[in-house]
């Protein structure tokens, strides 16, 4: 994995690539942004190339420019390590292991090389089952603590990513704490971080922050076109719900989505017809939905598509474009008419949901407002 082959924030590989190249990497880097933007994935890259082989002497001669630009070969044995163990089905395979220890809580610290750990909030319970909740326990974090400490075995530097590191606990945090204050000279730590806000101060204090914004629209979608065949209406639109993460945008799966919208529209079309039994039975339906999240912000969407076309948007600006020609007498009517608050509703539903709302009752206001009450 290459920093160039991270698609997006471009000024953050660009700072990382020069310190790489420089060899002037921080000993402790928190990565903090949304979820699903490549943190993770730009954090095992950066430790890949503090590894390589090739990477650039810490005082290169006068004329010997650093060749890599901060970048791992790919070659080298370590590249070549890194990148088996990183590969789906053996990170699959490490989890599986897990299962051999049925008679305790499991956690995991994956050693993608000798130099090379990743420590994720993943877990099992006594069960076998995993938790809701993933949690980074102490005794983890000690396991890491003495791998910081010690010497590299086969590279030049050691590595240690650590993903989820909110789900650190208190213990966990504390324990971490004395590695960040005195880190060893060969060994790099990035913590990676959706909720940088619940670790502790003294932690962020001691890590060099980076900032993860989201990645524009059309970078997911171009991600979804190039790298995983989607026809290009399709990740338009998954990229357009997906606000930014690549991560939720990958998660999307289009049939079940697919159904979905067309209940929508479906239902839109007879909002007005719909008796007060009727109204029931749809806020019942709605209130089903498996990811009821989704399924507001793509009514949203809807929403704010009848709106852009009422104005005379062009229709490629439209997220739902390739239904344009069923949303188009919507628009004109009532519905689009009120599209604009309507799509607040939707939203304000969305929010509600996340704290404690009744959901039946969330819905049966929406579609009551959407019938036109
Ligand atoms: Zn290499």
């Amino acid at each position: 994995m290459r920093l160039a082959d991270v698609r997006g924030h471009d000024r953050v590989r660009a700072i990382l690539a020069r310190a790489l190249a420089r060899d002037r990497l921080p000993p402790a880097l928190l990565f903090a942004g949304p979820d699903g933007v490549g943190k993770k994935t730009l954090a095992l890259a950066v430790a890949q190339a503090v590894l390589c082989e090739r990477a650039p002497a810490p005082d290169p001669p006068p004329n010997g420019k650093p060749a890599s630009g901060g970048e791992p070969c790919g070659e080298c044995r370590a590249c070549r390590k890194i990148s088996a163990a990183l590969a789906p089905e053996r990170l699959e395979e490490l989890r599986n292991e897990a299962d051999r220890h049925p008679d305790e809580d499991v956690w995991r610290n994956f050693r993608l090389h000798p130099d090379l750990v990743l420590a994720e909030g993943w877990w099992l319970t006594k069960a076998g089952r995993a938790r809701p909740e993933p949690e980074i326990r102490v005794d983890q974090v000690r396991d890491l603590i003495a791998e910081i400490a010690g010497a590299p075995f086969e590279a030049r530097r050691r590595a240690f990513v650590v993903d989820d590191a909110h789900t650190m606990n208190e213990a966990a945090q504390n324990a971490l704490l004395k590695s960040l204050e005195e880190p060893p000279p060969r060994s790099h730590v990035i913590l990676v971080s959706a909720s940088p806000l619940a670790l502790r101060q003294t932690i962020r204090s001691r890590c060099q922050l980076v900032r993860f914004g989201p990645l524009p629209r059309a970078a997911v979608a171009a991600h979804l076109v190039e790298r995983r065949g989607a026809p290009e209406e399709e990740a338009r639109t998954r990229a357009a719900l997906a606000g930014g993460s690549l991560g939720a945008a990958l998660a999307f799966e289009s049939e079940a989505y697919g159904q979905m919208r067309e209940g929508l529209v479906a239902l839109l079309e007879r909002a007005e017809a719909l008796d007060p039994l009727a109204r029931m039975e749809a806020a019942e339906a709605l209130e089903q939905s498996e990811d009821p999240a989704l399924l507001l912000t793509t009514l949203r969407s809807l929403l704010r598509d009848l709106l852009a076309l009422r104005a005379g948007a062009p229709l490629e600006s439209l997220v739902h474009a390739d239904i344009a020609e069923r949303l188009a007498p919507l628009a004109s009517g009532r519905l689009g008419e009120q599209a604009g608050l309507l799509a607040e509703r939707a939203g304000e539903a969305r929010s509600a949901l996340r704290g404690f709302a009744n959901k039946l009752l969330t819905f049966d206001l929406l579609v009551d407002a959407l019938a036109g009450d």
